[in-house]
């Protein structure tokens, strides 16, 4: 009997056992779709937006054109398209005065969570999820992800945000409204900051950025999924996640503030295509996504964002917990050949 495989990531320093003989189908996760509970008032759909602290920023439509505004006080506009709301119970919190954030950390090991916490809300349907929804509303989702970072980026205290979407009450979506969050933290998380430092001893040493070097490298495996002229999509070598992928874009770039109209509209379209091949392929699974990118000039040359997709198939028991090392029963092998089918379809 031929041996598991022992993977270790491009750019982490994280170990995967990819469990090539217990190897499960793709199709085996599929589940009996549990009813939706019944909600109580959803608190994100329109009419109930005084539920909800004033928005950090709407998108309207007037004369068929899209414009923003913000909420103060009691005010609410209604008829909105996308509406980006403070978390109610913020893990960062924005600075009660400026005087907080001369020194935010306050030794090696002890700070203040200052920062900011935004759920979006996609869209005024209640169930407008990226698979399903309209392009234009997708296309609408992205644009506001960038208009907030532009925005929360520009702060001086912060010095990341990562922008995230949890699906399904086991990923840790406690309203099923379709919607997603940012963070924006006082400094980098430990894995983007590990992504960027590997990234910087990759450029040193080859000269040319390690995510461009992915792009052409994986195109050529049975990991490869799809790609159009802005974006490829590949499951990682050394994937944690069953079914895990990655979509990255093909011109080099370190966030997403520099997308132009037809990158968005690239990304939206890839994002969507690939989430409902996933939701095809398994009966809407649980999942996470987050964008992980950089907001630190000195990055520019060798730090290139993408956005990783964790569908939620697998349970982190004992093992997991106590090593931080995983084990993957779907190889990214069987993963990208199933999604890349379930695209194709
Ligand atoms: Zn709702
Ligand atoms: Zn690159
Ligand atoms: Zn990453």
């Amino acid at each position: 009997m031929p041996y598991n495989e022992l993977r270790k990531d491009y750019l982490l320093n994280r170990w995967v056992v990819i469990a090539t003989e217990r190897a499960r189908r793709p199709t085996d996760f599929a589940r009996q779709k549990t009813e939706p509970a019944k909600t109580t008032t959803c608190p994100l759909c329109p009419g109930n937006e005084n539920m909800t602290p004033p928005a950090t920023m709407v998108y309207l439509r007037s004369n068929g054109e899209i414009h923003k505004d913000k909420e103060q006080g009691d005010f609410r506009h209604k008829n909105w398209l996308i509406r980006v709301i403070p978390n109610l119970y913020p893990a960062f919190a924005p600075p009660k005065e400026s005087a907080d954030t001369e020194q935010i950390m306050k030794s090696s090991n002890f700070g203040y969570a200052i920062g900011h916490h935004e759920v979006l809300i996609e869209s005024p349907n209640h169930t407008d999820h990226p698979a399903d929804v309209e392009l234009p509303q997708l296309i609408r989702l992205v644009n506001a992800y960038k208009d907030r970072l532009n925005d929360i980026s520009a702060k001086p205290y912060v010095r990341y945000v990562q922008i995230f979407r949890n699906h399904g009450l086991e990923a840790g979506a406690s309203l099923s409204h379709a919607h997603s969050q940012l963070i924006a933290s006082p400094f980098v998380p430990t894995t983007v900051n590990q992504e960027q430092e590997a990234s910087k001893t990759y450029f040193t040493d080859h000269k040319t950025c390690v995510f461009c070097d992915l792009i052409k490298q994986e195109t050529r495996t049975q990991r490869f999924i799809a790609d159009n002229a802005h974006f490829t999509v590949f499951s990682p070598y050394a994937s944690v996640h069953p079914m895990e992928f990655w979509i990255i874009p093909k011109r080099h770039s370190m966030n997403i503030l520099s997308l132009t109209a037809e990158e968005t509209e690239a990304f939206a379209k890839t994002l969507k295509s690939t989430l409902k091949a996933l939701k095809n392929l398994i009966n809407d699974p649980p999942y996470n996504f987050g964008i992980h990118l950089s907001l630190n000039k000195e990055n520019h040359d060798y730090y290139h964002w993408h956005l990783e997709v964790y569908p939620h198939l697998a349970i982190w028991a004992g093992f997991e917990k106590s090593t931080a090392m995983y084990i993957n029963t779907v190889t990214p092998e069987t993963a990208a050949q199933e999604l890349k089918k379930a695209l194709n379809a």
